[in-house]
Order: structure tokens, then C-alpha cells, then sequence
């Protein structure tokens, strides 16, 4: 058994003997019998939140209403959820109140899918009610129960299907597929927040590019933002030669592909519930590679965009089989004699000690000073530039 869950079982021990259940329960279980590398354990219990968190010394009330606690021990951090059912769906999306209840059946059908609902006690035994193992094997991802039922109860999981596809290239068995095909409509009650996430993790798992093609022969594609219609150009992205591996670039990928113009970049990952700075840095990584395709950027160009959107540049050309002499521009920008502003040799401090004023002209003669330092025509030190401006007066 992987240290993970060594350094977990007192954790379950002490449940255990406090007179309760308690299991390793969902992707910890389905990873370690992949072989895969398991991140982290979550443990469902018979115990209530509140009687979990009086054997435990550290814990925080991560979703208490739910029925999560997080215990803090070891040095490591559990999410710890009292068995539970789920009930009163409403619009198709997470349930407004869940159920405790006393077994470990319970807990398990209310689960996703069938890979998913394995749970494993203290000495290693699998509970396997849907025969979770077999399709482990034979890498099939099966809703638990009916899928038309499981999917009008919680639409998000027809993202996740898709997501578990390109993280363990797995297939959808056929009644999962068909019932995403017929209910892929539901997804649009979903918050944009939770689609982004299964999203990001479809597009960021190794075979993404397969899971695209489900993601769109589904039509789940239709109701996620700014996708609807788009079919001919998103079929591109099974095509492509990489799977993304970077957040940035899956998104500048995927704007590339959808021809979204540079005004309504900003819009786009604003749809998405996207962050200010992811936001940025995919304005700044497509303004790159727009650069690129027009022309070999100049010194100051690759100076100005930095050498993480430079990286991310070509890996954006490299994942859309338009590859850029990437060697070459990584080679430039690390061969400059300033990487950043900061690195310049004067400051606005320098200057105002020099009698200039503050104010807009000072701001022009430091971008001066450092396009051509950039551009070695002056050497990076105070008497190389003190001489510059000498010269100028
Ligand atoms: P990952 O490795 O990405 O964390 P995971 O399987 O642990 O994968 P989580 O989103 O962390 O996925 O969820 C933990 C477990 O909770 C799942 O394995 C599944 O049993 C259950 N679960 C999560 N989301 C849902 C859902 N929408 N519907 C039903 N069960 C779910
Ligand atoms: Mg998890």
C-alpha cells in the first residue's frame, strides 16, 4: 500500500476504535488499484461531523452542512465525510440537503460512477457493490445505477464522465454515452464554476484530445459557454499534435481555434468565470503568437513579453503543429543583456538625481535608456547610461 495511506490509518484506527466505521473511499481507492499516483485519501465514516471532530485534536468545519470535516494529523490534511445519501435535487444541480445515514451502502450508490464508488477498510479489503473492480479493468466509465437518473439528479457528472475519460483513457460504457447524448442539455443549469473545473481537467489530461471527441459528439459542447455552433472549428482539437498541459495554454488553444478576435478575448475568459490574471496572461500569450506568425519578434519584443510567455508561445505552436524555431527565441531572450525592467541599471531615481522632473518625459527617456540597452547599444552600468545622457543634453 502506497505511504499515503500508511500515513493515514491511524486516522481510520481511531474511528474504528471510537466504535465507528470508517473507509478510503473514491479516486484514492480507484487510483491504487490503477497503480496510479494518488494525490490524496478521503475517508467516509458513520460517525457525525461532530463526533469526528472530538477525536481529533485539529480539524476544520470544510463543509460541515454536508457532512466534511478535514482533520489535520500527521502533518497531513483529511477530508472526513459522514456516510450519506443525497436528496432534493432541484434544477439538476447539487442536492440542497444531504442525509446522513448508518452504512456504507448508502454512501456508496450515491456516487458518480462505478470506478468511483470503491471503498477500502483498514486491512485493504475492497467493498465493491457495482463491480467497480471489473470495469476498472476493463477501463469503462459506468454510471452507478440509471444514468438518465444520476444525470437529471446532478447534470456536472456528464462533464465528469468526459473529464475521467481523458485523465485514464477510459471508454464510456453505452448506456452512460447514450444517456449524456440524450440529457446533455441538463449541463446548462450548471454553474459556469463547476463546468470550468471538469472542463480544465478534460483538457489538461493526457488524452484529451479523445475525450474532446466525445465531449462534442455528446453535444455537451453546445451547452458550455461560447461553444454553441462551434462544432466545426472545435473539431480541430482532437487533431491537435500535443495534449495541453498548461491552464494558459489549453485556453489559448482553444480561443485560437474558436478565431475569437482580440477584443472579445477578455469576454470569452470572462465567460468562463476565468481569473483577472489567467485572463492576462492568455491576452499576453496569444498577442505572442500573433507576433510570431507575423514576423521574427526583435530583441525588445521577446524582452517586453518575458520568458514565461515565451515558453508558453511556443508550447501554444507546438500543441497546434505550427512549431517556431522555439530553441532559437528562448536562446534570444536569454542571451539579452536585461531580462526584466528591474534589471536595468538606472531608475526613476537616478534620473530625478540627474535634474530631470518626474512626470511623462522622465517615463519616455527610461524606455529609451532600455530599448537600448536592450538592444546593446548601451552597456547595462551607470557610466554607460550617465555618458548616454550626456551626449543627449
Ligand atoms: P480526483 O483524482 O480528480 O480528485 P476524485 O474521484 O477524487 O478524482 P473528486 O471530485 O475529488 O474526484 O470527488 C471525490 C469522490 O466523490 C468521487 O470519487 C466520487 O465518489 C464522489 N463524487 C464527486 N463528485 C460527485 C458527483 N457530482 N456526483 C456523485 N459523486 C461524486
Ligand atoms: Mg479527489
Amino acid at each position: 500500500l502506497p505511504e499515503i495511506f500508511v500515513k493515514a490509518m491511524p486516522v481510520l484506527r481511531t474511528l474504528e476504535d471510537a466504535g465507528f466505521e470508517a473507509y478510503f473511499v473514491g479516486g484514492s481507492v480507484r487510483d491504487v488499484l490503477l497503480h496510479r499516483h494518488v494525490h490524496d485519501v478521503d475517508i467516509t465514516t458513520s460517525a457525525y461531523p461532530e463526533e469526528v471532530k472530538e477525536l481529533f485534536d485539529k480539524s476544520i468545519d470544510t463543509g460541515i452542512k454536508h457532512g466534511t470535516v478535514t482533520v489535520l494529523y500527521g502533518g497531513e490534511s483529511y477530508e472526513i465525510t459522514t456516510f450519506r445519501t443525497e436528496s432534493g435535487y432541484q434544477d439538476f444541480r447539487r442536492p440542497d440537503h444531504v442525509t446522513f445515514v448508518q452504512n456504507l451502502d448508502e454512501d456508496l450508490k450515491r456516487r458518480d460512477f462505478t470506478i468511483n464508488a470503491l471503498a477500502m477498510d483498514m486491512h485493504g479489503d475492497i467493498v465493491d457493490l457495482f463491480n467497480g473492480i471489473e470495469d476498472l479493468k476493463n477501463h469503462i466509465i459506468r454510471a452507478v445505477g440509471n444514468p438518465e437518473k444520476r444525470f437529471h439528479e446532478d447534470a456536472l457528472r456528464m462533464m465528469r464522465a468526459v473529464r475521467f475519460m481523458s485523465q485514464l483513457e477510459f471508454k464510456l460504457e453505452e448506456k452512460t454515452e447514450q444517456a449524456i447524448k440524450d440529457n446533455h442539455e441538463l449541463l446548462k443549469k450548471i454553474s459556469v464554476e463547476r463546468i470550468r473545473e471538469e472542463f480544465v481537467k478534460m483538457g489538461l489530461g493526457p488524452f484529451s484530445r479523445q475525450a474532446f471527441q466525445i465531449f462534442l459528439d455528446t453535444q455537451l459542447s453546445e451547452d458550455v459557454p461560447d461553444f454553441a455552433g462551434k462544432k466545426d472549428l472545435l473539431q480541430v482539437y482532437p487533431q491537435l499534435k500535443f495534449s495541453p498541459t498548461m491552464e494558459t495554454s489549453l485556453w489559448a488553444v482553444i480561443i485560437i481555434l474558436l478565431k475569437v478576435s482580440n477584443e472579445n478575448i477578455g469576454k470569452f475568459m470572462r465567460d468562463w468565470k476565468n481569473s483577472n490574471a489567467m485572463t492576462e496572461k492568455v491576452e499576453q500569450i496569444i498577442k505572442m503568437f500573433d507576433l510570431i506568425a507575423d514576423h521574427v519578434p526583435t530583441d525588445y519584443e521577446l524582452f517586453e513579453a518575458g520568458e514565461d510567455i515565451i515558453i508558453n508561445t511556443i508550447d501554444v505552436a507546438d500543441i497546434l503543429g505550427q512549431p517556431v524555431s522555439s530553441e532559437a527565441l528562448v536562446d534570444r531572450y536569454l542571451a539579452l543583456p536585461i531580462k526584466t525592467p528591474s534589471e536595468l541599471a538606472v531608475d526613476g531615481r537616478f534620473l530625478i538625481k540627474r535634474g530631470m522632473r518626474p512626470g511623462a518625459q522622465l517615463g519616455r527617456t527610461l524606455n529609451q535608456i532600455r530599448k537600448k540597452v536592450v538592444a546593446c547599444e548601451i552597456e547595462n552600468s551607470e557610466e554607460a547610461i550617465e555618458q548616454y545622457l550626456d551626449d543627449l543634453d
